[in-house]
């Protein structure tokens, strides 16, 4: 039997042992024979199917019928609503301390800027080198205004910061660390317990950014006495281009206040009252009016979370890429694709890079095809298996397709 045809009946074994196989049925386009493999979840995560029907009733019942009133029916509390229902699926945070708003960028100058009032003598902050543009760029932009210094983490291009290593650098004069939970190139997972405890230890702030692992690694962020959390909820949480992010503050810090003083995020804010007041509680780190058409998306998959739990859905995407990486390690580490992830599932989150030389110039002839991975600098292609929405048959037709090009290539 050759390679390839063992990997298909072991993809095929995979997706009938797999108990949250039927999910997939769920989403829009699963079927689509235009994209036989869609390996990009974690940037854009599909529609659920329900989705569909949820937005047209808020288009044509909620906003078309009840109009105005729908603001007191419902639509004003629903970033605290839906806050709360993300933190006990999937954050292991108890109610009154998430909130859905802005944007992850936004929201991240928000929680920086109000965790930094709690460090008035400190005038440190780390984040590494890897972060995420945005997070390094608002941090960038604080550090000017405020006349912060930053210490610039090194962290390996394959993996991503450890306790030991944070330890190492902060001191008596660090105010906050900023990191991401899963590192957006290599997949990395960070021990966040271990971490915020170092952080915690040095007398600074900790805050994590969970956009890649929100929805698809469990957290603990009460129980791992985690300060500050942000994320967005168009990847794993599937809530569409442009969704809204959430935060989350944990109880003891809710009387800091954050620099966008809105009227949403005031005590009384139909009392159009002189000077700003901030609210009680996690509304306070609310600013404008709520984005409701961009919110009402994000239900259905935290509803889905719920009903089928987040360890499952932690087990399967740590399959998939176990997978993943079997089929790159057949058919394309011929070829000299190397890996650029934890080779440890226990250690990455739901994607993996791999790199190969070849790889920008062969993306747009893979995208031609329906096989969609994405391409990060300098020379990664991205394998993003949204756990609810990918079959294992699907990652080893994008491997496959890959390989393919790689050949033709040569
Ligand atoms: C996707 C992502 C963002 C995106 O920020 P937006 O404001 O939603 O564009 C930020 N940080 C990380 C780690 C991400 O993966």
């Amino acid at each position: 039997m050759t390679e390839a045809t063992s990997l298909t009946r072991r993809a095929r074994q995979l997706d009938d042992a797999d108990p949250l196989a039927s999910c997939r049925r769920r989403f829009v386009g699963h079927d689509d024979p235009a994209v036989p493999a869609y390996l990009d979840g974690n940037s854009l995560g599909r529609p659920l199917a329900a989705t569909v029907d949820r937005v047209q009733d808020l288009l044509v019942t909620q906003w078309g019928g009840r109009l105005i009133r729908g603001w007191d029916e419902g639509w004003l509390e629903l970033p605290l609503k839906l806050g709360d229902e993300l933190g006990r699926v999937a954050l292991g945070a108890a109610p009154g301390q998430c909130m859905v708003a802005d944007s992850t960028t936004v929201l991240l100058y928000k929680l920086l800027r109000a965790a930094l009032t709690a460090r008035p003598d400190r005038n440190r902050v780390v984040i590494d080198r890897d972060n995420f543009p945005t997070d390094r760029y608002v941090l960038e932009g604080i550090a000017a205004e405020c006349g912060l210094e930053l210490d610039w983490l090194e962290v390996p291009y394959d993996g991503g910061a450890d306790a030991e290593l944070v330890r190492s650098v902060v001191g008596d004069k660090t105010a906050l660390v900023v990191l991401s939970h899963v590192a957006y190139r290599s997949g990395h997972l960070a021990d966040m317990p271990a971490i915020t405890t170092a952080v915690q230890e040095a007398g600074a702030l900790m805050l994590w950014d969970l956009c890649h692992s929100v929805g698809v690694v469990p957290v603990e962020l009460d129980a791992w006495g985690v300060d500050f959390a942000v994320g967005c909820s168009y990847k794993y949480l599937n809530g569409g281009p442009g969704a809204p992010a959430w935060a989350y503050v944990g109880k003891r810090h809710q009387q800091l206040r954050q620099p966008i003083q809105g009227w949403l995020g005031s005590e009384d804010p139909f009392g159009m009252g002189q000077g700003y007041r901030p609210a009680a509680g996690i509304r306070r780190f609310a600013s404008g009016t709520p984005p409701i058409l961009g919110m009402t998306a994000i239900a259905d998959m935290v509803a889905l979370i719920g009903e089928v739990g987040i360890t499952a859905i932690r087990e399967k995407g740590k399959a998939l890429t176990q997978f993943a990486l079997e089929a790159t390690d057949e058919l394309l580490a011929p070829h000299g694709v190397v890996l650029a992830s934890p080779k440890n599932p226990e250690e990455r989150g739901s994607h993996i890079t791999i790199d190969h030389p070849a790889f920008r110039g062969i993306t747009a002839r893979l995208w031609a095809r329906g096989v969609i991975p994405d391409y990060r600098n300098p020379n990664g292609l991205r394998l993003g298996l949204s756990p609810l929405s990918t079959s294992f048959t699907e990652v080893l037709h994008g491997v496959t397709a890959i390989a393919e090009e790689l050949a033709t290539r040569g």
